[in-house]
C-alpha cells in the first residue's frame, strides 16, 4: 500500500462534485482523496461505515464538502437508494466512478452460485444502475464523465477468477453501451484495466510470493501497480485534457499485453 502520492496539483476539478464508489479502502479511497485535493466535492460510498466516516473527516478537512452514504451494493434497493440519494444531496453528479468490486478466487468445479451472484452484482449491475441514475443529472449540467474501474481480468481469463473475469468482461462491454448511448448527451465513457494493484484486495490474493512472482515476471516492467498509478489516469480521463477520449479502455497492466507468448 505503500507508493508515490500525488503531491502536484495537476488537475483541477473545482465546483465538480464527484461520486467514487468503493471509496472506504484501496483504489477507490485513493481516487475520492485525490479528486478532493484537486478540489471537488466527494460523494463516498462502501459498507464499512467507520471507514466511510474517517474518510469523510479526512476530506472535509481539505475544505471540500463530502457526502457519504454507506450501501451494500451487492443490493440494488440499496444501489439505487443510495445514487438518488447523492443526486437529490447535490442536484447532481459531474463525475461518476464506478470502482466498488469484489472477488472470490475459487476453480470453477467448486464455485459458489452465491459468490457468482455477488460479484457480478457489485461488479456491473451495480454500475449499470447507478450510471442509469446519475446519467440524467449529468445531461442537466451539460455533460460529464463516467470511468469505469475495471481489471486485466477484463481481457484475458485468470484461473480460478471465473465469475471476475465474466464481471470485468460485462463491465467492458456495458462501458461500450453506455459510451454509444451517453456520447451524444456530452457524457464520456471511458474504462481502465489494472493488472495487480497493492491494495487489501490485491494483497489478499496475490499477497503469497509464490503466487505472485511468477505472475510479476509476465508483465515487462516486473512489478504490480500502486493505487496511485490507477488514480493518476482517472483524473486524466475526467479531465478536459481527455475531452476526445470516449468508449476506451485504458490498460494500466505495466506492458502485460504488450507480450504474445
Ligand atoms: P478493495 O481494496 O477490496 O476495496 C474494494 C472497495 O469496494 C471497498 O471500498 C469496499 O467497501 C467496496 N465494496 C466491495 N463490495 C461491496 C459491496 N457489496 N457494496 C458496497 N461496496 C463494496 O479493492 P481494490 O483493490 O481497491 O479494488 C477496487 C476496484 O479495482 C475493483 O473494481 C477491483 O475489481 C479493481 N481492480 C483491483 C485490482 C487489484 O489487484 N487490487 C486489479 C484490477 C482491478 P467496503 O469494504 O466498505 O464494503
Amino acid at each position: 500500500m505503500t507508493g508515490p502520492e500525488i503531491n502536484d496539483v495537476t488537475f483541477d476539478f473545482t465546483g465538480k462534485t464527484a461520486l467514487v464508489t468503493g471509496a472506504t479502502k484501496g483504489i477507490g479511497r485513493d481516487i475520492a482523496l485525490a479528486f478532493a485535493r484537486t478540489g471537488a466535492n466527494v460523494c463516498v460510498t462502501g459498507r464499512n461505515s467507520a471507514e466511510l466516516d474517517s474518510l469523510r473527516n479526512e476530506i472535509e478537512a481539505m475544505g471540500v464538502e463530502c457526502y457519504a452514504y454507506c450501501a451494500d451494493l451487492s443490493d440494488r434497493k440499496e444501489c439505487a437508494q443510495m445514487a438518488q440519494s447523492f443526486v437529490a444531496s447535490n442536484g447532481g453528479i459531474d463525475i461518476l466512478v464506478n470502482n466498488a468490486g469484489i472477488s472470490f478466487p475459487e476453480t470453477i468445479s467448486n464455485l459458489d452460485i452465491v459468490h457468482w451472484d455477488t460479484t457480478l452484482n457489485v461488479n456491473v449491475r451495480a454500475a449499470a444502475i447507478i450510471s442509469k441514475i446519475v446519467a440524467p443529472s449529468m445531461v442537466s449540467r451539460g455533460g460529464g464523465c463516467i470511468v469505469n474501474i475495471s481489471s486485466n481480468a477484463g481481457t484475458a481469463g485468470i484461473e480460478e477468477h471465473a465469475a471476475y473475469c465474466a464481471s470485468k468482461f460485462g463491465l467492458h462491454g456495458l462501458s461500450k453501451v453506455m459510451a454509444l448511448e451517453f456520447g451524444p448527451q456530452n457524457i464520456r465513457v471511458n474504462t481502465v484495466a489494472p493488472t495487480v494493484v497493492l491494495t487489501p484486495m490485491g494483497t489478499q490474493v496475490w499477497g503469497d510470493p509464490k503466487k505472485a512472482d511468477p505472475v510479476k515476471r509476465q508483465i515487462p516492467l516486473g512489478r504490480f501497480a500502486y493505487p496511485v498509478e490507477v488514480t493518476y489516469p482517472v483524473l486524466f480521463l475526467a479531465s478536459d485534457a481527455a475531452a476526445m477520449i470516449h468508449g476506451a479502455v485504458l490498460l494500466i497492466d505495466g506492458g502485460t499485453d504488450a507480450r504474445l507468448y
